[in-house]
């Protein structure tokens, strides 16, 4: 029989997600998956809610994160799980990533404004109290306002790197990252390191680099990640010896990902939760 689906990469109304956590909880039990881990972008805000969520359900819930890293000009997303929330050095470090990102959404959507019709407080209105500000919130400021049919589109459109109205954040090289994490008693696992397009794709150079750092594993199986790339990732995994993941990266109505399209064997959920030493699954 085939297992239950375990997916471990989604996010929630804490970031960038069109779910709160318990309804992403809810939705998980309906996929019918066995694990399901929360990731939102650089915050453990739900990780309490979707705790209590997961009570009864038979769907247990692996807390963790999605942290915004930066490797030169490219956007590297490091999964973390299972840490320690309250670490003081990693809790500063995802308020500062989030603060800089606050600031750089504001300053795109002042670029922004100067020639469309949209302002600061209808990025805020499509955001929750808190959330982990992105380029995603500001997509849905722009389809409430017509000037785009939906998300994907005004990612290709007006919020495209090329646009002229983006700029990065502030983020750690992902080394610093992987310290962190680990430093927290977290599992660091690099999120879809194969995509098309500018964003990760990193050498084999770097890789070696981020291993000798203590990065534990590599998302394999993910929509993003290219047929060749994932078949390169699985080779490197091999040769280092690293925990292979295959996940969705659900983000509600915000991305056409759906639960369970991807699922990590059970083994190698084992070697996470072997690895930590933060926090615990939470049986559901
Ligand atoms: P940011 O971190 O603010 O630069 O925005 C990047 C985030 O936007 C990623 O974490 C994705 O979750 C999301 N994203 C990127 N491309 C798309 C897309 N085409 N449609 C919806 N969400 C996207
Ligand atoms: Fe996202
Ligand atoms: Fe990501
Ligand atoms: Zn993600």
């Amino acid at each position: 029989m085939r297992h239950r689906p375990i997916d471990l990469h989604t996010h929630s109304s804490v970031s960038d997600g069109t779910e709160s956590p318990a309804e992403l909880v809810a939705a998980a039990v309906e996929a019918g998956l066995s694990v399901v881990a929360l990731t939102d972008h650089d915050s453990t805000a739900g990780w309490a809610e979707a705790t209590r969520a997961v009570a009864g359900t038979g769907t247990t819930l692996v807390p963790g994160m999605e942290m915004s890293t930066r490797l030169g000009m490219n956007s590297v997303h490091m999964l973390a799980y299972l840490f320690d929330p309250t670490d003081a050095e990693l809790v500063a470090e995802t308020a500062r990533l989030r603060d800089s990102r606050l600031h750089r959404a504001e300053r795109i959507v002042e670029r922004i404004a100067a020639d469309y019709d949209v302002t600061w407080d209808d990025v805020l209105a499509q955001s929750t109290a808190g959330a982990t500000l992105g380029r995603p919130h500001i997509a849905d400021a722009l389809v409430a306002k017509g000037l785009a049919p939906d998300r994907s589109a005004a990612f290709a459109g007006i919020l495209h790197w090329r646009s002229g109205y983006y700029e990065p954040h502030e983020a750690p090289s992902p080394v610093d990252a992987i310290r962190l994490i680990r430093a927290a008693g977290g599992v660091p696992v690099i999120a879809h390191p194969a995509t098309r397009g500018r964003d990760t794709n990193i050498s084999a150079r770097s890789f070696v680099q981020l291993v000798e750092a203590g990065l534990l594993g590599v998302e394999v199986d993910h929509r993003e990640n290219t047929e060749a790339g994932s078949a390169r990732l699985r080779e490197l995994a091999a040769r280092h010896d690293l925990i292979t993941t295959g996940s969705s990266d659900y983000h509600g109505t915000g991305k056409p990902n759906r639960l369970g399209e991807n699922s990590t064997e059970p083994e190698q959920l084992a070697r996470i939760v072997e690895a930590a030493t933060g926090w615990s699954p939470v049986a559901g």
